[in-house]
């Protein structure tokens, strides 16, 4: 056994000595040795250091000498470097530096986006939030540690650099990436400490003296015992800037609309299985941060734009919710309608089996006893109908019902609009139906996802009409966040022509 990590101080040489007599007496009785290279003495007279010898050693005691601590020399507690206290410039370099260190070693992994942010968060924060409430971080140390993650982000393509960034420290539930925000973690720790300290106190003296001694000794102030930090970082309050910017506030204000499904429309988060480069990405388009004509010209008010004319089709202003969903040339290819045509074939029977579905080519007419179904196909009437061509149609030859399906995928301020829409397109030709090939019932089935991944809350029983489990949104979801990030690539990488 070894005596480590010895660390005595005293006010003189006399005291020291005694103090280290005792000790050598300690140890040989029970027989332990000295760990010399763990062990320092030194001595300090009315807060100065007194320059000293070492203290020599018995042969009884092993022999060899402990060493004086320096002036500037500091030994490790718990971690942290301290002689006279805990210097906390050292300690503070020190943790950023290994807090940037873990951040960079994860950011260059490929996980997907919700393991990347708890891998930050149980791996990297835990690095600097073990010294709060012993060290003392002030409100700009902690902010900077924030944007050093930001930054970090940006770099490795995770986070736009003009993307909200209240956002990036938000849970995933209400619409944000989840990294930890390191003010509300240091509040945090720092109110459970003195929460900790200050029951203890009741049952036990030596707690109670600490408490009354702390008045600004350690960053919890426990003498102050109402003392709180900063009722400004939580994440509430961190929700409200959110809503509260002009242009990213847009987001999470949309998200609370009536006829959106809430939990469904941010699945896309905290399913949390896409790249963090395309969540980065797909954040931007929502938070409107695109370099588009109409952001370039109004926002950025950058004088070469001069026109907002689409550089795609030359029609219509070019902001992200055109590309997304007003320009003729690039409405997304319809994955949603290929998702819901294999889900529907497959219950019917019709399929034996599923494959992905960008792989997935439907049939033009599938058929069985039962049933048989249409994709993308012109219905024979016998007036003239406008619109004869829904996406999918089910016949049911038992029951002698006929059901219409049409996909859309809308800007997300529309959703409601688009379903009305679609539904009145096909009266006629329902009406038709009906006749011609004497059925019961003709149902018409919208299927509506916003183009930035919104969920109306009529999609889970829309679905559920069509026999697909409501579960299937999150496929379609993810096909249509993938697709517009795709779209907005293609037009970024188209010239600026002006
Ligand atoms: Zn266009």
């Amino acid at each position: 056994m070894y005596m480590d990590d010895l660390k005595i101080f005293s006010n003189t040489e006399k005291g020291l000595k005694r103090q280290l007599r005792c000790v050598e007496n300690f140890s040989n009785d029970i027989r332990m040795r000295f760990g010399l290279e763990k062990c320092k003495i030194g001595r300090l007279h009315r807060g100065e250091w007194r320059q000293m010898d070492g203290h020599q050693l018995t042969q009884h005691s092993g022999g060899g000498k402990i060493t004086t601590l320096d002036k500037f020399e500091t030994y490790k507690y718990l971690g942290l470097a301290q002689a006279r206290g805990i210097d906390s410039i050292s300690v503070k370099t020190l943790l950023t530096e290994r807090f940037k260190e873990r951040v960079k070693h994860i950011l260059k992994t490929r996980l997907a986006g919700r393991n990347m942010a708890t891998a930050i968060n149980s791996y990297a924060v835990p690095a600097v939030a073990y010294s709060f409430g012993i060290v003392d971080w002030t409100s700009t140390e902690l902010d900077d540690l924030n944007r050093t993650l930001r930054t970090s982000l940006t770099k490795f393509r995770a986070h736009h650099p003009r993307a909200g960034r209240e956002r990036v420290h938000l849970p995933r539930n209400i619409g944000g990436r989840g990294f930890s925000d390191l003010r509300i973690c240091h509040k945090t720790q720092v109110e459970r400490l003195q929460k900790y300290f200050h029951q203890k106190s009741e049952s036990s003296a030596l707690h109670r003296a600490v408490t009354g001694l702390d008045r600004s000794l350690t960053p919890l102030m426990l003498q102050v015992t109402h003392y709180q930090c900063d009722p400004k970082y939580s994440i509430f309050e961190l929700e409200n800037q959110w809503r509260g910017k002009e242009l990213h506030g847009r987001y999470p204000n949309l998200l609370d609309s009536a006829d959106l499904d809430k939990p469904a429309s941010v699945g896309w988060l905290t399913n949390g299985n896409l790249f963090p480069e395309t969540e980065g990405f797909m954040c931007a388009i929502q938070d409107q941060v695109i370099p588009t004509r109409s952001y370039l010209k109004h926002i950025i008010k950058d004088p070469t734009v001069t026109t907002t004319n689409c550089r795609i089709c030359g029609e219509g202003h070019e902001s992200v919710e055109h590309l997304i969903s007003g320009c003729r040339i690039l409405a997304p290819k319809d994955n949603v309608a290929k998702i819901v045509h294999q889900e529907i074939a497959f219950n019917l029977n019709l399929l034996k089996e599923k494959c992905p579905h960008y792989r997935y080519s439907p049939e033009s007419v599938l058929e069985n006893e039962g049933f048989r179904i249409y994709w993308d196909r012109t219905i024979q009437t016998d007036r003239t109908v406008q619109h004869d061509r829904p996406d999918i149609l089910i016949y049911d030859k038992a029951n002698k019902v006929v059901t219409l399906v049409d996909v859309a995928i809308p800007a997300p301020n529309n959703l409601q609009k688009k379903e009305r829409e679609k539904r009145e397109k096909y009266i006629q030709l329902a009406d038709d139906i009906k006749q011609t090939w004497r059925v019961d019932r003709v149902n018409i089935v919208p299927i509506v996802i916003g183009a930035m991944g919104e969920i109306p809350k009529s999609l889970k029983t829309n679905l559920t009409t069509l026999t697909v489990k409501p579960g299937a949104y999150f496929e379609m979801q993810k096909s249509v966040v993938l697709a517009t990030c795709n779209i907005i690539r293609r037009v970024l990488n188209q010239p600026q022509l002006q």
